[in-house]
């Protein structure tokens, strides 16, 4: 009972102004767990172009992901947007989402970033890496993510909580190559190596760096580009004291993760939403991603910026994204079992 009226409760907080707009012909409605300027931007941009206005709710994930849980049907949602693969494949397994017209998506979206029954697209790509203090890591030493587990990096690993939907997409990866068995030796490992315990986010394990209370970082490259680019002249200068190491070169390659959209299940606008999804992996889109967010593009026909460039080619790993789904539940409880906090 009490559960019932919390999540009533949240309902009413989370509900906003959208009902009144929600049929209108010339609106798309969107739930963004995405927090980034140039996403508002592309937006404003879409509605100068089509006529079409954008009704934008931000919040966290999962709880937008309650959200259309508890709206079910009544939804003014017609697309979702999050910043991780693992959190889009827990929508197809609720009933969230609806298939959408693949055929122009597909011609520039890499099979193994969309979902292969069409329920969602990447529209940018991102890679974690390791990022090393250049003056304290030779980067001849480092080399994969397994390699995390040996003695010499006792003490030296940053990386935050098992908590954050990229580590735990990443730990779904380890399971999918090793096995359950070997993905909770790995876990263990690295927290036996971890230089304190996980706190804070991306880019404060960089900043812990700095610190000296770590030498290398678990970290998604785009961090570094806001980092290198951040107002502060400190964390200008933070960045550039460091290296980023695109790990398992020799192997699988660097674990990818998407930011995400799709069409609600029951989404009131269908073809609006799919105009806008559409529009976000177009050239000048994929391209604003790269230039004021420091993210891949996935469509590769998109020439990468500048940083991008510099940071270099590596390869990435292609197992089939929505593959990971079914080793997430797991991969929480291995962190869990490892003392991964
Ligand atoms: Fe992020």
């Amino acid at each position: 009972m009490f559960k019932y009226l919390f999540r009533f409760a949240a309902l009413l907080l989370l509900t906003t102004t959208l009902y009144s707009c929600s049929s209108d012909q010339d609106v798309v409605n969107v739930y963004s767990g995405r927090h980034y300027q140039v996403d508002e931007n592309l937006f404003r941009e879409f509605t100068l172009q089509t006529g079409i206005r954008v009704n934008l709710v931000k919040a966290d994930t999962d709880q937008l992901i309650n959200r259309l849980e508890l709206e079910g049907r009544n939804t003014p949602a017609d697309v979702f947007i999050t910043a991780d693969a693992g959190r889009m494949i827990q929508c197809v397994e609720k009933g969230l989402l609806r298939p959408m017209d693949m055929s122009a998506i597909s011609k520039v979206v890499p099979a193994n970033l969309r979902d292969s029954d069409n329920y969602w697209t990447g529209f940018t790509k991102r890679a974690r890496v390791l990022v090393y203090d250049k003056e304290r890591v030779n980067p001849e030493e480092l080399n994969s993510y397994e390699d995390l587990v040996s003695h010499q990096w006792k003490g030296r690993i940053l990386v935050r909580s098992s908590q954050n939907h990229y580590n735990q997409t990443l730990m779904a990866s380890i399971i999918a190559e090793h096995g359950e068995e070997k993905a909770l030796n790995w876990a263990e490992s690295v927290v036996n190596n971890m230089a304190q315990s996980p706190r804070g986010n991306d880019r404060d394990q960089v900043k812990a760096i700095a610190a000296g209370i770590g030498d290398i970082a678990i970290v998604n490259t785009y961090y570094m580009g806001l980092l290198l680019n951040s107002p502060n002249q400190e964390e200008q200068r933070i960045a550039r004291q460091m290296g980023i190491y695109f790990p398992n070169q020799q192997d699988r390659g660097t674990h990818i993760n998407i930011s995400g959209a799709a069409i609600t299940a029951y989404a009131p606008n269908k073809e609006n939403a799919q105009k806008l999804i559409e529009f976000l992996l177009n050239p000048e889109s994929q391209r604003e991603f790269a230039e004021k967010n420091y993210e891949y593009p996935v469509n590769t026909l998109v020439e990468w910026t500048d940083l991008l460039k510099e940071w270099g080619t590596f390869r990435g790993d292609t197992i089939p994204l929505d593959k990971l789904g079914k080793h997430l539940s797991r991969a929480t409880i291995i962190f869990h079992e490892a003392g991964w906090n």
